[in-house]
């Protein structure tokens, strides 16, 4: 049994917690708030293929230290999760690495669209939380541009009641646009070769889909104006249409592609402030159901190259709570909205069981970003040096404790 002392829930009240436990652990909770533990819907820890910039061992590390007890990883692997086999080789290998960090980490797995394997779907629908399709190229293989293959997508899910979540960017603008920009070697052209245009004209040709076919559809890593008020509209106009945004997102611009480089560069990209005001407009109406972290590894090495040689992703694992609760302290966001879109949307959503895994976290503890102290395998983050007030101080999932 662990009892947890003096803890103060959501609603301000102080209370002895009780959680049935095999371990027998007593916490000193004065100073602290239970939250129940976060869940992130998007994070990419690069097993099988990639383990050099992440696995399930750092990956989990890096969880249960920033408050998190439950993910959804990303097909986006070597090879591309989208076969039967593979899903099932991805799951041995994730129990084995699991099984080797002992913390048994609450995961689900998308299945990656592939044209050539669509017919699969229905096969390991029990086994994944959702089907991801890439409308426009970006780390990995897997790409659906075809009108005719995303039909299909659409309708098998939409058939079968599977969730589709999209990453919407349109890969015949940005091919044009790189194209256009191919002279530009600044990291900020990024920005400008996938615009605002190109993630809106995918976001409305996903929900025109999910419309026709009666598709429950998720909208990864939402960024922009246009985008949020298609999927505000739809939402009134009752399509099932889900939406999501990521910390970059919410706590940089463009700008920071001029200091950080290619440490600020990932799909879709930062955007201008306007943007980004939108965005946390949205967090606060409902139009934004989650967050998701799109925890998106890559090494120095890949990082320290030029421009369009640079791969596109930043880890967030680490941070995302520590910047949540800091938006917290500063009166951006309140404890109760925190929950709901890193825990309570996702576990409507994607129809998941309640739990017994809890945060507990310290307001007061102010801390920099620090680059040694991270989990990630890939050892580095955009917010390095930030000094963010709120952070996870302990953990508990299934029963186990991991303090911070
Ligand atoms: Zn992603």
């Amino acid at each position: 049994m662990i009892l947890i002392k003096n803890i103060q829930t959501l609603d301000g009240e102080l209370i002895d917690k009780v959680i049935e436990s095999n371990e027998h652990c007593e916490i000193d909770g004065a100073g602290l708030i239970l939250l129940p533990a976060a869940i992130d819907p998007h994070v990419h820890f690069r097993s099988p293929g990639q383990e050099y910039k992440e696995n399930w061992i750092s990956g989990a590390q890096a969880c249960v230290h920033g408050g998190y007890t439950h993910v959804f990883d990303m097909p986006n692997n070597v090879p591309a999760c989208s076969t039967a086999e593979r899903l099932k080789d991805k799951v041995a290998l994730i129990e084995q690495q699991l099984k080797e960090a002992d913390i048994p980490l609450r995961y689900s797995l998308y299945f990656g669209a592939d044209r050539k394997t669509l017919d699969q779907i229905p096969l390991v629908k029990d086994e994944i939380i959702g089907v991801k399709i890439f409308m426009g190229s970006s780390t990995g293989d897997l790409l659906m541009d075809k009108e005719e293959d995303l039909r299909k997508a659409f309708e098998i899910c939409g058939k079968h009641d599977i969730l589709v979540a999209v990453h919407a960017e349109d890969e015949c603008m940005i091919k044009q646009r790189m194209h256009e920009f191919q002279d530009q070697k600044n990291f900020r052209v990024h920005s400008q070769i996938r615009s605002p245009e190109v993630a809106e004209k995918a976001v409305k040709q996903a929900i025109s889909l999910a419309k026709e076919y009666g598709t429950r559809l998720y909208i990864l890593h939402v960024s922009t104006i246009n985008e949020l008020n298609l999927i505000r509209e739809a939402k009134q106009a009752g399509v099932k249409v889900y939406a999501e945004a990521c910390p970059h997102h919410l706590f940089m611009t463009e700008e920071a592609l001029d200091t950080l480089g290619a440490k600020a560069q990932m799909n879709p990209p930062l955007r201008s402030p306007e943007h980004q005001a939108a965005l946390w407009q949205a967090l606060h109406d409902g139009t934004i159901d989650c967050m998701g972290s799109d925890h998106a590894p890559h090494s120095l090495e890949e990082k320290s190259k030029p421009y369009g040689q640079a791969p596109s992703g930043v880890p967030n694992m680490d941070t995302n709570l520590p910047l949540l609760l800091n938006a917290y302290n500063e009166g951006r966001l309140s404890l109760a909205r925190i929950v709901e879109l890193t825990r309570t949307r996702a576990q409507q959503i994607f129809r998941l069981a309640d739990n017994e895994d809890w945060t507990l976290v310290d307001l007061n503890r102010a801390q920099k970003v620090e680059e040694t102290k991270l989990y990630t395998r890939c050892g580095w983050s955009p917010y390095a040096g930030w000094e963010l007030k709120g952070w996870p101080a302990y953990t508990v999932l299934k029963g186990r404790v991991f303090k911070r």
